[in-house]
């Protein structure tokens, strides 16, 4: 009889160990952004997929299937916030059917919370012209200094849900911060010489880039966010583009650079085509990677 218990509990031990060792906090992200910090605060304690590839446009992500599947097995999803995602994530959450991840439960995480929006609308929003940034500028991960918030937002909510490894996220967070301060030092070193040079964007999508390292923001190739280039806004930049002396017009994989060309040429300046991700190109794997490649693009260094 203890002989058969004996054997029953090895039986029962060899069976659950392994499940509970791998008992991985299951994160859904939107962004390659946001999967990258979560890895990093996670670690092993978690096990991340995203949504949006980071060489396409994330106002704009089929609502597939298989994102639904992602979705109903997971405990934590993700999301930029201030309607970035307004157009495709409802729908897939509707669709994945898992109760966990409702808004307003705690398996519903919007990283925007505690960063401040620039370019905030006033007045009123009408959204059938195409406004995409109707509750204000949500490229706001390209500030590095907001990545330190967006750490912290994340590093709570995995403890909430996993209390058990509330250490860890905690010595992962203290990690990611001393990393992030001292690769923010090297950042706005190279960038100093910068400082007040002329550059057009095609997308509001760096704005928050180019006001922390004090570049001169001229204009849109967007007449405004999402609205295609039309030839009389294109002609009206590209004079003051000229009379500003503008350097750089950056674009973004997925944007033409034909749109861009007009201005670029009337200033003189360079098309430059920049990441506004994680994954946007192939050795881009990390949110420090995404802001050394922008540095290096800019600076040559
Ligand atoms: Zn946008």
């Amino acid at each position: 009889m203890n002989k058969l218990l004996v054997g029953l509990a090895a039986v029962l031990a060899a069976t659950f160990a392994p499940l509970t060792a791998h008992a991985a906090l299951k994160v859904v992200t939107t962004t390659q952004d946001l999967a990258a910090i979560t890895q990093d605060i996670g670690g092993a304690n978690v096990e991340v997929s995203y949504i949006a590839r980071g060489d396409l446009d994330p106002h704009f992500v089929d609502a597939k299937p298989s994102y639904m599947v992602k979705l109903a097995s997971a405990n934590l999803v993700e999301c930029v916030g201030m309607d970035l995602e307004v157009g495709w994530l409802p729908s897939l959450i509707t669709g994945a059917r898992n109760p966990r991840i409702q808004p307003g439960t705690p398996g519903y995480l919007d990283v925007s919370v505690g960063i401040k929006a620039i370019e905030v609308p006033s007045g009123t929003i009408d959204r059938s012209r195409g406004d995409l940034h109707a509750a204000g500028n949500p490229h706001y991960w390209l500030d590095p200094e907001n990545g330190r918030g967006m750490a912290r937002t994340i590093q709570a909510r995995l403890a909430q849900l996993d209390p058990a490894h509330a250490a860890d996220y905690q010595k992962n967070l203290a990690a990611f911060e001393t990393r992030l301060a001292a690769k923010q030092a090297e950042w706005t070193a190279k960038m100093a010489p910068l400082r007040g040079t002329a550059v057009v964007g095609y997308h509001s999508t760096f704005d928050y880039f180019i006001a922390r390292y004090g570049l001169n923001l001229v204009g849109f190739v967007e007449p405004k966010p999402g609205i295609p280039p039309t030839p009389s806004h294109t002609l009206e930049l590209a004079g003051k583009a000229k009379a500003a002396g503008v350097r750089f017009v950056f674009i973004e994989p997925f944007h033409s650079a034909n749109d861009a060309l007009p201005i670029a040429n009337a200033a003189g300046a360079k098309v430059l085509p920049l990441p506004s991700s994680v994954g946007a190109e192939a050795d881009i794997a990390t949110y420090f990677d995404l802001f050394d490649h922008l540095v290096r693009a800019l600076t040559g260094k």
